[in-house]
């Protein structure tokens, strides 16, 4: 058994026509596995799709919201369809409102909230049987730092994103004895669209990021890709319910 090698596997990324969804998408596709991305923006699907087809997968885009429960269903049936099956799942659609927390109004925190953390159980949810049917899966979700430190302008993503390493957890020992592994990945401060509004919102992020890492830069949306590989392969196959920073040592360091 080769231990990364993902030819004949199918995995559906959420969010995956951009920022680190798009870098583990291609990740997994350059181990070969075939790639659904699921997202909103067609324009920015289409595009991440060519690319992805470029590595020599097969790759197809589904406009999918993962607040709409009917569209969740219908992304996993369309990629069976498409594609086959299922065997992997990367539930890393998300957002953020940023702001102080008395300022929220319950709608914004309610967007937050169903975005970032009923829209990953519904995903996970969603694909269940069909990984049940094939004997297995691997399901990676996303976490933040901010899944161990709390951030003053993001009360309910960080709310989402501690909840999410706990639903890992618990759907990890759920779901063992049905062959499905699902870990999480606690990216650190990754340069993509989500991080270039954080910029704007907070001038001094830049070079705050930069002295607070130990590695002394900002991540890529490409440094996902290894630890995304390790748990979407069969080199996890006995590692379930893990959070994994991928942060130049950010959460190591107290300065
Ligand atoms: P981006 O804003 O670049 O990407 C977010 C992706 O999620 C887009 O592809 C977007 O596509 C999709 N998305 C957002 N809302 C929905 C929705 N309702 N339904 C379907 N897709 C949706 O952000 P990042 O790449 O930075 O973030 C990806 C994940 O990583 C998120 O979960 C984020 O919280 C997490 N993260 C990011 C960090 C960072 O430093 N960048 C650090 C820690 C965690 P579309 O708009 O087309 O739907």
């Amino acid at each position: 058994m080769e231990l990364f090698d993902l030819h004949g596997k199918v995995a559906i990324v959420t969010g995956g026509n951009g920022g680190i969804g798009l870098g583990i998408a291609r990740g997994l596709a350059q181990a070969g596995a075939d790639i659904v991305v699921a997202s909103r923006n067609a324009e920015k699907t289409r595009a991440a799709v060519e690319q992805l087809s470029g590595l020599g997968v097969r790759a197809v885009g589904l406009q999918a919201d993962v607040t709409e429960g009917p569209q969740i269903q219908k992304m996993v049936s369309d990629s069976v369809d498409a594609l086959g099956g299922v065997d992997i799942l990367v539930a890393n659609a998300g957002m953020s409102i940023r702001k102080r927390p008395e300022t929220y109004s319950i709608d914004e925190w309610s967007t937050v909230i169903t975005t970032n953390l009923t829209g990953v159980f519904a995903c996970c949810h969603a694909v269940y049987p069909q990984f049940k049917t094939r004997g297995g899966g691997k399901i990676l979700t996303i976490g933040s730092m901010s899944s161990i430190f709390g951030m003053e302008m993001a009360a309910p993503y960080s709310a989402t994103k501690g909840a999410v390493v706990q639903l890992t957890r618990s759907l990890a020992s759920a779901w063992a004895r049905d062959n499905i592994q699902v870990n999480c990945i606690l990216p650190g401060w990754i340069d993509t669209d989500l991080t270039q509004g954080a910029r704007r919102a907070m001038p001094r992020l830049d070079e705050s990021v930069v002295d607070r890492t130990p590695q002394k830069r900002w991540g890529r949306p490409e440094d996902l890709a290894g630890a995304a590989l390790f748990y979407c392969s069969a080199a996890s196959d006995f590692i379930t319910g893990t959070a994994l920073p991928v942060d130049g040592g950010f959460s190591s360091s107290m300065f």
